[in-house]
């Protein structure tokens, strides 16, 4: 965290600096010297089998800007500072209290009003931008964490009120001395965290957090991970960033032996753990305030490097406190193999199985569709071999028949031949090729599979694929083709099967930087509807967008969605035509973040369940988490 350390700093230059801090900068907290000495150094005796836990002499108040000053009375919270990261729902884990949990406390004194009423709705924002934060900072080391909190039954944090004497106030030791007077038990399982509704530390901190001095790398044997702990954070701290920054002190950071440690705290900013005489910035941007350990060699990597400190001692990524629960995924080593993954959902003896090449995505746009249709799988291969991923798959589904989607170019004859192994039907057409001149020639062949007067047709720019491959799995559910169009003219064989189809309405899949308002124009004349969106043109920023914006036509509560990289295509591809088959939605993800178009269609559909296709290379474990906490 960017502190300024009072006592360094001469008169004058505490003017500047609070020139400084009073302009648009958001007002900085300020902390103690980081210094532990005899003097001021505060533990929680051992007890009880517990050993002794130091106590991080921590943070002060934040300043608030001018025209704060004066009106903020030292009985508010700190309404006015800023927090730029989102909050994020906390995991729904069993009954809300089982295991190891982070469980928060109002409390206030005996004699002062009970606040929690007022104080919850701010509270519960706050930690759940604090667990933001955590989900954050897991994703850049491409890993997935959130706070396992108790929770009530709508999975926000349980935050219950007890009365403390004043005798609680002037340190940690004291206001845990009166939580277990109050009945509130030190437990393995728990770490306490005091939300206190008065700024009382005798030295005019405002947070305190108590951690071991123990580095041992073994999750099952470290000190935090057998232990509880606990932690105040007074009213003038009551804000997400000094809300996590204790709560991390718990988990065990900053230990002494890290590489850029200063006495629980460390040098490298911006960080939420850093601060004091030595730091020097490292992480800069906006946002480095609010994440945990900048370039994640100091206490927190979901992933640390062999030889790295992190490998080889205490990490606190490793918290049992900490969720890394991922939703599941359709994966294998590669996109061959993903495919191959999605399709063992088919059950043995499937009519149809399609395949396609795996080096372009123009085939099986369309064949994803018609897959989604008859309720096969779309299995990709290498132009001149079957990867083994895929035999080990055609020998397991025993397709009746199988097509074999584009041209030689893509799909050798040597390899269609090869595929008559796998067909069981042993008829001549049991292996057969739907290809035109091109990739539109070719979804005009696939779109000749259909027969005429269907209700809809999809047409999607060919030139590239991110609009389109959403579109596959709408498609698929509603039985309806995908052909694919240049910018500025309809090809000769796609305007053919229009016009054979005779579609009620045609939608257009992407903007017109995509498809051209004269494309529009021609589809107007070949859709038999006489409605106005007979032609429906489907757009948005970005794929995320169109993605998000074609999910909306799936009614909320569908059993199931999936979410795929838009960074790539192959994997969308082998998912549409699973999802078109069960008539759910595909939405689409960048690889370590979840967009917010994203987000919002999730949260929107809200369906029991949903699986991420592809492995870590193209979905993170950032993204596969995070998705999860969004549909739970
Ligand atoms: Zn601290």
């Amino acid at each position: 965290m960017h502190f300024r350390l009072r006592s360094l700093l001469s008169p004058t230059l505490l003017a500047l600096v609070a020139a400084t801090i009073a302009l648009p900068q958001p007002p900085l907290p300020v902390e103690a010297t980081s210094t532990i000495d005899a003097d001021t150094e505060e533990t929680l005796p051992a007890e009880s089998g517990i050993p002794e836990r130091k106590v991080a002499f921590d943070l002060y108040p934040p300043e608030p800007p001018d025209g704060i000053i004066g009106i903020q009375a030292a009985t508010d919270w700190p309404t006015w500072y800023p927090t730029s990261t989102s909050p994020v729902t906390l995991p729904c884990i069993g009954d809300g209290k089982n295991g190891a949990r982070v469980q928060f406390w109002y409390a206030y004194v005996a004699g002062k009003t009970n606040r929690i009423a007022e104080a919850r709705p701010w509270l519960t924002d706050q930690i759940e931008r604090a667990n933001g934060m955590t989900v954050a900072s897991a994703a850049k080391t491409n890993g997935f964490r959130a706070l396992r909190v108790v929770t009530d039954a709508n999975c926000r944090p349980s935050i219950s009120a007890v009365q403390l004497p004043s005798s609680a106030l002037p340190t940690l030791d004291a206001t845990v001395s009166a939580m277990k007077a109050a009945g509130i038990k030190d437990s393995k399982d728990r770490v306490h965290v005091v939300l206190m509704d008065a700024n009382g530390f005798t030295d005019g901190a405002c947070g305190r957090g108590a951690m071991f001095l123990d580095e041992n790398p073994d999750p099952t044997k470290n000190l935090h991970n057998l232990n509880g702990s606990w932690a105040r954070i007074d009213l003038a701290c009551w804000y997400a960033g000094g809300i996590l920054h204790e709560i991390f002190h718990t988990f065990g950071a900053v230990q002494l032996g890290a590489p850029n440690a200063d006495n629980m705290h460390c040098k490298d900013e911006g960080d939420l753990l850093c601060y004091g005489a030595n730091t020097r910035m490292v992480c800069t941007g906006a946002v480095a305030e609010e994440r945990l350990d900048c370039n994640n060699d100091d206490y927190f990597h979901t992933n640390p490097p062999a030889g790295s400190y992190l490998r080889n001692h205490w990490n606190t990524a490793d918290s049992k406190y900490l969720s890394s629960d991922t939703a599941p995924r359709l994966a294998g080593a590669d996109r061959y193999a993903t495919a191959a993954a999605v399709s063992r959902k088919f059950a043995p003896g499937v009519a149809t199985a399609y395949v396609a090449t795996g080096a372009s995505y123009a085939d099986a746009l369309s064949g994803a569709a018609l897959a989604g249709r008859t309720g096969g799988p779309v299995l990709l291969t290498q132009a001149t071999y079957i990867p083994t991923a895929v035999k080990t798959e055609l020998t397991r589904l025993k397709p009746k028949k199988i097509v074999v989607l584009g041209g030689t170019s893509s799909v050798s004859n040597a390899v269609l031949n090869e595929l008559r192994t796998y067909a069981t039907a042993n008829t001549s057409d049991e292996v057969t090729r739907l290809a035109g001149t091109d990739r539109y020639g070719t979804s005009a062949a696939v779109a000749a599979s259909y027969p005429a007067g269907v209700r809809v047709a999809y047409v999607a720019y060919g030139g590239d694929f991110p609009d389109a491959l959403a579109g596959a799995a709408v498609a698929g559910r509603d039985d309806a083709p995908v052909l694919l169009t240049r910018h500025d003219g309809l090809p000769a064989p796609v305007r053919q099967q229009l016009q054979r189809l005779r579609p009620q309405q045609i939608v257009l899949l992407g903007g017109t930087q995509a498809v051209s308002e004269a494309v529009e124009a021609e589809l107007r004349t070949l859709a038999t509807g006489t409605g106005a969106d007979r032609v429906k043109r489907i757009a948005g920023k970005d794929r995320y967008a169109v993605a998000a914006a074609l999910a909306a036509t799936y009614p909320a509560g569908s059993p199931t969605a999936y979410v795929a990289s838009g960074a790539t295509f192959p994997d969308a591809l082998a998912g549409a035509a699973l999802a078109g088959a069960e008539g759910a939605p595909v939405l689409l993800t960048q690889p370590r973040s979840v967009p917010a178009a994203t987000s919002e269609a999730l949260a929107r559909l809200h369906p029991g369940a949903v699986t991420v296709l592809g492995g870590k290379n193209t979905v993170t474990d950032a993204v596969a988490g995070h998705v999860r906490l969004i549909v739970q």
